[in-house]
């Protein structure tokens, strides 16, 4: 279908319906999706017999909510059981045509398969988040994402599908990624937010203004929390004059799962295919829209693999109140990662909140290193920063300009604060940057 440039909508029908539609739509899609689950894929058969629960039992939205969860452990534990593509599935192996991995950063890495038609809707949710942001037939989009078994990878395709002039950057070594930028002049492009920093400042260094000598307009950051932290969004994009967008995706679903819109006012999620809810961290009770906790989502299209009360592991919150631009699709709202969340005299942390206090700081370049330990019995945070090469202040007055913000800010002050030269934080990275050091006893040692 040819589609009016003009037109800010990818979908207008789809992405404007009224909430009550958009409801009776995903009820329709929950009782097949759970109906089908149910008859194709043995776990779901086998945990709702025992629990004497029936697809039947579904007659509004929120009687999903006698329905068990699944996580990362039910996806390990049922991979490779009975057939290859384990238990969850629910379509046999010839209808898959593709399948991802998720980086197995937090374990045995977990696969997720497409039939055809989840692969085509797939990247029809991905056009629509390109043109949500202005991606039109005449930008030339760089897609400098992994290929390798990332999911994110073929979302280069839904912008290929849109019209865009696509290239296949991958993850280029800087230098060739700058050449491709200054040579071929692309005007939108997709990276993590660390990595957009990084490339700028690389690019600075080697006598490129992004602003003057290139034409990059967009950039669209994914994989990290960076672009919902205003202090960092803002940053990246003083630092290429660019609009900077935030999306968020799952491996285990889609590549990106949820957008920014132009009002850059939490993520607008693809509620046609998923169901979110969010539940309490620790006892999983249900809450309610604005309540904060983790964040659960039901496919309601995906055949080969339907995920049914998938506990993601992210911190967040809903938001279904009307937004700017029009769109009708709840939003959601990223704190953090549950498993990077600490608690320290009772107030809950998020590294995301310490980096929105350090990129909005003077004198200090915004790179960060948190080292969370014990100490007398207690959890405590410490900070690592970096002075401006032309800060003259003394590193103890850095240090408490820090503690203090932190402090108020958060509501608990770090432990420590340590100030480094300008470039001496090894935290600067091709990927997903490293900056938490967890050294208590039990947790991981780094993220
Ligand atoms: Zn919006």
């Amino acid at each position: 279908m040819k589609r009016d440039a003009a037109n800010k909508y990818w979908d207008e029908e789809l992405e404007t319906l009224p909430r009550e539609e958009l409801e009776k739509r995903q009820l329709k899609d929950l009782k097949e999706i759970v109906q089908f689950a149910y008859d194709h894929a043995p776990y779901y058969k086998r945990t709702y017999d025992a629990a004497g629960l029936k697809p039947s039992d579904i007659h509004t939205l929120s009687d999903i909510q006698k329905f068990p969860f699944i996580d990362k452990k039910t996806q390990r534990d049922t991979q490779g059981v009975g057939s290859f593509l384990g238990e969850l599935c629910a379509v046999p192996e010839e209808d898959v045509i593709f399948i991802s991995t998720s980086s197995g950063s937090t374990g045995v890495p977990t696969m997720s398969p497409f039939t055809k038609q989840d692969f085509d809707e797939f990247q029809d949710t991905e056009s629509r988040w390109f043109w949500q942001v202005g991606m039109r037939p005449n930008d030339r989009y760089v897609h400098a994402l992994n290929f390798s078994l990332y999911v994110g990878g073929p979302d280069v395709i839904g912008a290929q599908n849109l019209g865009a002039l696509c290239i296949w950057g991958g993850t280029l070594p800087s230098e060739r990624l700058l050449f491709v930028l200054k040579t071929y002049q692309p005007t939108v492009i997709w990276t993590s937010p660390s990595y957009a920093w990084q490339l700028g400042e690389k690019a600075l260094k080697s006598g490129i203004n992004p602003k003057k000598d290139l034409n990059i307009k967009k950039i669209i950051v994914a994989g990290e929390l960076g672009g919902s932290i205003e202090a960092t969004r803002k940053a990246i994009e003083d630092l290429w004059g660019a609009e900077v967008y935030d999306f968020y995706g799952l491996s285990d679903i889609f590549g990106a799962c949820a957008a920014m819109c132009e009002a850059k006012n939490g993520l607008h999620i693809a509620e046609n295919h998923i169901l979110v809810e969010t539940v309490d961290v620790d006892t999983g009770k249900v809450l309610k829209p604005g309540e904060v906790g983790e964040l659960v989502f039901t496919t309601l299209r995906k055949h080969a693999r339907p995920l049914i009360r998938f506990r993601t592991g992210d911190v967040g919150w809903i938001d279904n109140t009307p937004c700017s631009c029009g769109r009708t699709h709840g939003r959601i709202h990223i704190n953090g990662r549950k498993d990077d969340m600490f608690i320290v005299s009772a107030v809950n942390v998020f590294p995301s909140d310490i980096e929105a206090v350090i990129r909005e700081l003077p004198g200090i370049t915004g790179e960060y290193l948190i080292r969370v330990f014990e100490k007398d019995f207690t959890c405590k945070y410490s900070v690592e920063i970096e002075k401006n090469a032309d800060n003259t202040a003394l590193d103890e007055e850095v240090a408490a300009m820090v503690s203090g913000a932190l402090k108020a800010r958060i509501g608990v002050k770090p432990y420590s604060v340590t100030v480094h030269p300008d470039g001496e934080l090894n935290t600067r990275s091709e990927h997903k940057a490293k900056r938490i050091i967890d050294e208590r006893k039990g947790h991981g040692t780094s993220l």
